[in-house]
């Protein structure tokens, strides 16, 4: 096969272990640009940032750090794009068309999209094609319908004199939108999709750790016949590109997913900016188990929260609060799952967990397990270091008798569960609430009006029951207190980028 540069040897053989794709192959073997107004380029600066490959820890690639005079010319891209020529002059069923065509061309190359985040990111490669890629071409589908449904509305005035009004809805402008690399290119769709749908134009800023498949999906815009300037890709540092693009005078809308304290940053800039802003941001979700609940379920959502993707996702259920009549028995369920997981490179066909991102997030899992330990949690399972370069951390459990815990408490980003009993309903809800997030939150009880009275007290974008981590294309997604405000997904999230015109004539 023929590689990049600069591949390490070790990902090399990895790579001929366990075979990839030739489009893949091909891909990787060449140096990654930036991709502006329908262009692959370096862009202003020759400075590159390594890429590292995090089953092993080695060097798989590396992207163009972007500048400040790249976003400006992304953004100027964006802006022609938006008021001049072929998008701004399409019309809605040729704009469906085309996120149709895009959605088909995700799905033909899923596979090889699905390995190109496996070897940039480390997640489990099944999973990765289902969810992350094959999701993503399901929610642009979704919004591509609404392509041909954006109206206005004529309206009844009782102002004097003889008038006709009504609004328009308009696309909003150009926007910026910057993912974080839990889920590289699911994400990028979350905020893509929908811009698009509307009619916006976009200038994407990938995190520095994951920007590759996004740079695949970039050669998918031009086959599916996008114009130039339409969707662009600036790579590189935060503080340089997203702090650029949240200050830039012709960027109408923000869209963010990352961390509280970014999003805290990002929400400021667009303030002076006077930009509005949609931050999808922490969380600490809480899972509510009562002690009528199905141990074994409880336990097997683990798998899809707090344990999938090396519990990098944001919803994770990463705060378990059981009745104590059931305590023992979920313990147990939980750990027997935690030890039966399979921890291997995403591209090993029985992989269950893969490494975590980056040797600082690794580091920073280990600090929170420790700090755990030493502010009195027990270790119940997992925990310790696995041999090797890469940044693997075994699914490890925590059982902890004080909400204010530290580990109860933030977001621990990685496959770490911490378990608390609790004795009554009125408890179980005063925990659940305990902590500045308020992104999700599942209830596990037969009794469907305790569910319901949970439901309603608990202070969560999102509220499961007897499930954790379930995301469908039409329902909104984004969570309440330091989570965030607005949605992605569903038709609220159209809303956010469209601005309605208020019309009159006077007759
Ligand atoms: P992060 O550190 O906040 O970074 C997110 C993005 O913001 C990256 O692209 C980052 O760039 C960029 N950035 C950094 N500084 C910036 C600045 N000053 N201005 C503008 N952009 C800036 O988050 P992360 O560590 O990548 O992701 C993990 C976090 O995302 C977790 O807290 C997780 O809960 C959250 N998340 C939330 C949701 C949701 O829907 N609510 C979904 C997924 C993840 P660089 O890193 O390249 O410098
Ligand atoms: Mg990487």
């Amino acid at each position: 096969m023929s590689v990049s540069v600069n591949m390490d040897s070790a990902i090399r053989k990895m790579i001929d272990d366990y075979g990839v794709t030739a489009a893949c192959s091909e891909f990787l073997a060449q140096e990654p640009g930036q991709f502006i107004n329908g262009r692959f380029t370096q862009g202003h600066s020759s400075e590159r940032i390594d890429v590292i490959e995090p089953s092993t820890g080695r060097l798989l690639t590396s992207i163009a750090s972007g500048t400040r005079a790249d976003v400006d010319d992304a953004v100027a891209a964006a802006h022609s794009a938006l008021h001049s020529g072929p998008w701004a002059e399409m019309k809605p069923n040729d704009r469906q068309g085309l996120l149709l065509r895009l959605a088909d061309l995700i799905e033909k190359h899923a596979r090889t999209i699905g390995e190109i985040e496996t070897l940039d990111n480390g997640k489990a490669l099944g999973p990765c094609i289902d969810m992350d890629v094959l999701g993503g071409a399901d929610l642009l589908r979704y919004m591509a319908g609404f392509a041909t449904k954006i109206h206005g509305q004529s309206r009844q005035v009782s102002a004097p004199g003889e008038h006709v009004a009504w609004t328009i809805k308009e696309p909003i402008g150009v926007v910026g939108a910057i993912v974080p690399w839990n889920w590289p290119f699911n994400m990028a769709m979350w905020k893509l999709s929908a811009p698009l749908a509307a009619g916006c134009t976009i200038v994407l800023k990938p995190a520095q750790q994951t920007t590759l498949s996004m740079l695949y999906f970039a050669r998918l815009c031009e086959e599916a016949g996008m114009p130039p300037g339409v969707f662009n890709i600036v790579t590189g540092k935060g503080s340089t590109i997203g702090n650029a693009l949240t200050a830039h005078p012709d960027v109408s809308k923000i869209s963010f997913t990352g961390s509280t304290p970014v999003g805290r940053q990002v929400g400021g800039a667009s303030g002076e900016n006077l930009s509005p802003v949609t931050l999808e941001l922490g969380g600490k979700s809480p899972m509510v188990v009562f002690d009528d609940a199905d141990p074994e379920a409880v336990a097997a959502a683990h798998r899809w929260s707090v344990f999938f993707n090396a519990g990098q996702v944001c919803s994770a259920g990463s705060r378990l609060y059981v009745q104590r009549g059931l305590y023992e028995r979920v313990l147990e369920e939980t750990v027997k799952l935690a030890e039966s997981m399979k921890l291997a490179p995403g591209l090993d066909p029985e992989c269950d967990m893969g490494p975590v991102i980056s040797s600082s997030q690794y580091n920073s899992i280990r600090g929170y397990i420790e700090q755990g330990v030493a502010e009195g949690a027990k270790l119940v399972c997992g925990g310790y270091e696995v041999d090797g370069d890469g940044f693997f951390i075994p699914p490890t459990v925590l059982a902890v008798e004080d909400n204010r815990a530290t580990v109860m408490q933030e977001e621990i980003f990685g496959p770490v569960q911490v378990v608390m009993p609790f004795d009554d309903e009125e408890e179980a809800i005063r925990l659940a609430n305990d902590n500045i997030y308020g992104l999700a939150a599942s209830v596990w009880t037969q009794d469907i009006s305790r569910a319901m009275r949970c439901v309603n007290a608990i202070e969560a974008g999102t509220v499961w029951v007897n499930a954790h981590d379930l995301v469908d294309s039409a329902i909104p997604f984004g969570g309440f207190k330091q989570s965030g405000f607005g949605k992605d997904m569903g038709p609220e999230q159209l809303d956010h980028f469209l601005r309605t015109k208020a019309v009159w004539i006077h007759i």
